[in-house]
């Protein structure tokens, strides 16, 4: 499917009960990381969104839920969200991440075909996604939408009415686009053009915990400044590598 596709509609929000989508948010990690578990509690399979610091935590809860992990989605492969040594960033160590996760369970790991680089040494265990691929979780289908500019490979993931961001769209901010591969213009197309476009209902689930554990997108597409910008304002506020984002 083409990387044009324009991003595709959610599925119907699902009647509260014990069909409900299966839906956990775990803040992890110094840097306010949120990893999240999707799945169906009937099929008893969930997906892990960005795996990192606390595999144990993650391979746990979704123990304890009686759910089995299947597969690991990647939003975008900085180290906070699929682990890695902190040699890039200037800093000794490593965070756990999709590696570990790996040696805990048997995972296929979804990453935008714009990153598969930046992970090595998962074999067939990796697999390229593109926009508007879709993968299914029990009865839920999850569908991947690319969102280039905090990264060329970033994506969102939408199932059942929810978007879950990464570091493209933060609760009253969007992800910084000042570091390697990040694109402000890009970044504004991916916020204007694709997620704007989803429905107000949609709720937004982001990458961090920046501004609370979760939004209404027709609340960012009011009041979020950075979906209020026309192109040349968001080259502005994004310029001359600012930081963004605290
Ligand atoms: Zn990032």
């Amino acid at each position: 499917m083409s990387d044009e596709a324009v991003a595709p509609r959610p599925s119907p929000v699902s009647d509260p009960g014990p069909s409900e989508l299966y839906l956990r948010q775990m803040e992890l990690g110094p840097m306010q990381n949120f990893v999240y578990l999707v799945g169906d509690r009937e099929a008893g399979e969930c997906v892990v969104v960005d795996p990192a610091w606390e595999i144990d935590t993650i391979v746990r809860t979704a123990e304890a839920d009686g759910l089995r992990i299947t597969s690991a989605l990647v939003t975008h492969t900085h180290q906070d969200h699929v682990g890695g040594n902190l040699a890039d960033w200037g800093m000794p160590g490593r965070i756990p991440g999709v590696e570990e996760l790996l040696g805990q369970v048997r995972a296929k790991v979804y990453v935008h075909r714009a990153e598969r680089e930046f992970l090595r040494g998962f074999g067939s265990d990796l697999v390229q996604v593109e926009s508007g691929m879709d993968l299914p979780v029990g009865r839920f289908t999850i569908t991947f939408i690319h969102t280039p500019g905090h990264t060329p490979g970033s994506q969102c993931f939408l199932v059942d009415g929810r978007l879950v961001s990464g570091d493209t769209l933060f609760i009253q901010a969007c992800g910084r686009t000042d570091l390697p591969g990040g694109d402000p213009a890009e970044m504004h197309r991916s916020l204007t053009q694709r997620l704007a476009r989803l429905p107000d209902h949609t709720i937004l689930l982001p990458g961090h915990n920046y501004g609370g554990p979760q939004s209404i997108l027709g609340d960012e597409k009011r009041e979020n400044p950075f979906l209020q910008m026309g192109l040349g304002d968001f080259l502005r506020a994004m310029g001359g590598g600012r930081i963004v984002l605290p």
